[in-house]
């Protein structure tokens, strides 16, 4: 069956495709600014619905307890995603622009296969432990440490890696044995849509485990952070959302998971090669139109270098032209929205009224007069206390900063209200391994390594976040711990 035949999706609510009572809303090309087709669009009541199918699924199912049930699910979810994954990919390229040769890696083909992991690791995780007997108290004991799931979780995601994000937490949390509602962006529905029809058609997962509800309001979504149902909220964003929803679920004590921005720093030591690591640098800002959390956005290099240092970025960073995402050399395709890309350009204009300059790019691309373009942008001569230095811009901008030194870059990148991720190039392991540790941040790519695997655990720092995704912290975060002391003679 071809997914998205009709160019209408539907909610997934308690086993069935249903339509949204807010009636539909469209998605949108953001190479092209065609409207590709439309989704349902989820009221409360259908949110309302959609926590209650849950709720009863995982009070009245025995989905949270048999594991092989969940394995044989997860599986047949991936596989049915490799059957489909040339429409997937299309759907990828359409929906969220993102560019072809992404779609190999984190936006799509990494968290299908990352859904391995998921099953393995429900298959050969170890659910109790026996402590044995002992007499706390003087009373003989025998402990036992049962892990189980949290519960009902309502999953809230980004349009930027719509399906690594949607997958990040539906594998780890169903591989728990919880059941979800997972809303989406609303720049992205039929990402997170056509999952329900591939679950619906492919798979043993009962009706009311999944459910998804696609909205043009993000109210809508808000609900899951007050539903007292709601048991845990697994949110991805912007850290000013996520500050809402902690917000919205103090009330009930609702425990919340949360992957928010970054501000990452790449740090040049003086003994590096310069050229080639700012190169480095300029490329990964302008990849997905720099649309990713963990990108590093300053660029902090020796101060006695710092001109070379710009030209070498501005380099690399002229040569990648917005393009079509359809095309398979686009590295920096179009933002999602008009609104992002407006966004971006009052970030470029507070660089130049705060005395920086455009050492290439600086705006929309003259050959482009649709599709949401930003051209990929070097800024020079501002310092960390810049706003485009300081706040995260979510396109594909990068600001260079002069160090005085080691100590002096590690200030630098520590000095951010988030700490999510950050890279060190020095030729020197041990030097480059001595300010890697000294990061306050989740993950550190060291001269090139690779940190994004589904066997480590992703997250940041500060107000980048609480919590691990992927990796066995990352399916650990979806469940509890439960303790039985049984007297004993
Ligand atoms: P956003 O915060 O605007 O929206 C994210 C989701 O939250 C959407 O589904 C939206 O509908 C929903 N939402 C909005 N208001 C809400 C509320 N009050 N309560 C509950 N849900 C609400 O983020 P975005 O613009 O879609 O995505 C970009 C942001 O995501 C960036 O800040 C980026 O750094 C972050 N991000 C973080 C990670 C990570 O793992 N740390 C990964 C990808 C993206």
């Amino acid at each position: 069956m071809a997914l998205l035949g009709d160019r209408e999706s539907r909610l997934l609510i308690d086993g069935k495709l249903v339509s949204g009572g807010g009636g539909t809303f469209p998605t949108v090309n953001p190479a092209t600014e065609e409207v590709l087709g439309v989704a349902a669009d989820a009221d409360a009541a259908d949110m309302d619905g959609a926590i209650g199918a849950a709720r009863k699924a995982f009070d009245e199912t025995d989905w949270s307890t048999n594991v092989e049930l969940r394995v044989r699910s997860i599986r047949q979810l991936q596989q049915a995603m490799r059957d489909h994954l040339e429409e997937l990919r299309e759907l990828a390229i359409a929906e969220v622009g993102a560019p072809r040769m992404l779609t190999s890696m984190a936006q799509l083909e990494g968290p299908i296969e990352d859904l391995s992991f998921c099953a393995d690791t429900a298959e050969s995780y170890q659910w109790t432990t026996d402590l044995g007997i002992a007499a706390p108290m003087g009373i003989k004991t025998h402990r036992t440490i049962a892990r189980e799931a949290v519960g009902v979780v309502g999953a809230i995601t980004p349009w930027n890696f719509p399906n690594q994000i949607n997958l990040a937490k539906l594998g780890p949390a169903l591989a728990a044995g919880n059941t979800i509602v997972l809303k989406p962006a609303p720049d992205t529905p039929w990402s997170a849509a056509v999952l329900g029809q591939l679950i619906l058609d492919h798979t043993d997962i009962p009706a009311g485990v999944v459910n998804i509800v696609t909205s043009s309001d993000h109210a809508v979504g808000a609900l899951l952070s007050k539903d007292p149902r709601v048991d845990m909220v697994s949110f991805t964003g912007s850290t000013n959302t996520g500050r809402a929803v902690m917000a919205d679920g103090a009330a009930t004590l609702t425990k919340v998971f949360l992957e928010l921005g970054g501000k990452s720093a790449f740090l040049v030591l003086d003994d590096a090669d310069l050229a080639g690591a700012c190169s480095m640098s300029a490329f990964t800002a302008s990849m997905h139109a720099g649309q990713g959390c963990a990108i590093t956005t300053r660029l902090v290099v020796p101060r006695a270098r710092y001109d070379e240092a710009v030209e070498a970025a501005a380099g690399t960073m002229a040569g990648l032209k917005p393009g079509d995402p359809n095309d398979g050399g686009t590295i920096c395709g179009p933002v999602i929205s008009a609104l992002q890309r407006d966004r971006i350009q009052g970030y470029l204009d507070s660089a130049i009224a705060e005395g920086g300059t455009f050492a290439c790019g600086g705006g929309r691309p003259a050959d482009r007069d649709t599709g949401f373009f930003v051209e990929p942008t070097v800024i020079a001569g501002l310092d960390n206390n810049a706003k485009v230095a300081r706040e995260e811009i979510f396109g594909p901008v990068l600001t260079v900063i002069a160090h005085d030194g080691d100590d002096d870059a590690v200030r630098i990148a520590n000095d951010s209200p988030f700490g999510l991720s950050g890279t060190v190039f020095s030729p020197d392991e041990e030097r480059a391994a001595g300010v890697a540790a000294r990061l306050r941040v989740g993950t550190v790519n060291v001269n090139g390594g690779v940190w994004y695997s589904a066997d480590m655990p992703f997250g940041g720092y500060k107000q980048s976040g609480i919590g691990r995704e992927m990796g066995l912290a990352g399916f650990e975060e979806y469940l509890e711990t439960k303790v039985i002391a049984t007297a004993t003679n």
